[in-house]
């Protein structure tokens, strides 16, 4: 199976590349949808993170108190590595189970944290969602109503722009209308859809 890697920094235009490809029937896997999922109520790595962190993090109704959580962790380097040491497995084969689940020609994993975590192992090729950072800043305000400072804060916690674009093997710059950027898609879309044929004359793994 093809699996595409599709990342990009915050409000770098993932969830319009991925909705664009989801349209052509391609299956999209959301590594932030999983992460959500692993810890809904009654989910094992939940009652991990409840037995390490405590009932401080458990709200009322069972559910995980994340704003809770993300004041512990924020604070607290080994705190972060132990929850990191809980949910990365988990998000890791929930989204192995949801690849697995996908006929469609190739597949697409999206996920902020492709580069950074040990998701990219998952996939065979990544395609990077790019854009400048004056841009990235203008569409995440204009999208979520936030100000500068919190968007620059989480930038400066991504990976960069340079390094990204260093990791890829296909970019996308998402700089101008959606019409260029679907454009610049459909190549890539029918790119991948030879290579998941296997007549790009271009090896590539298996999963
Ligand atoms: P996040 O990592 O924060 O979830 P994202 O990478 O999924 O972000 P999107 O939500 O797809 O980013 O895009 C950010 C905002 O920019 C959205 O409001 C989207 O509609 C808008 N946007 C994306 N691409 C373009 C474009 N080419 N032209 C105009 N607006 C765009």
């Amino acid at each position: 199976m093809l699996v595409i890697g599709l990342t990009g920094g915050i409000g770098s235009g993932k969830t319009a590349a991925s909705d664009y490809l989801a349209d052509k029937q391609i299956t999209v896997v959301d590594a932030d949808l999983a992460s959500r999922i692993i810890v809904e109520p009654g989910q094992p790595a939940l009652e991990a993170i409840r037995q390490r962190f405590g009932e401080q993090v458990i709200q009322v109704d069972g559910s995980l108190d994340r704003r809770a959580l993300r004041e512990i962790v924020f604070a607290d380097s080994t705190a972060r590595r132990d929850l990191e040491g809980i949910t990365h497995p988990a998000i890791a084969a929930e989204i192995i189970r949801q690849l697995q689940q996908s006929s469609s020609p190739y597949t697409v994993l999206v996920s902020p944290l492709l580069l950074e975590s040990s998701q990219h192992t998952l996939v065979q090729r990544i395609l990077l969602i790019d854009v400048p950072e004056e841009l990235q800043l203008e569409r995440t305000i204009h999208r979520d109503g936030v100000d500068e400072a919190q968007v620059r804060a989480i930038m400066a916690a991504q990976m960069s722009r340079e390094d990204k674009r260093r990791r890829a093997d296909d970019i996308v710059v998402n700089d101008t209308d959606l019409t260029q950027l679907h454009r610049q898609l459909d190549k890539l879309h029918q790119q991948y859809l030879k290579m998941a044929a296997g007549n790009d004359g271009v090896s590539h793994g298996k999963t």
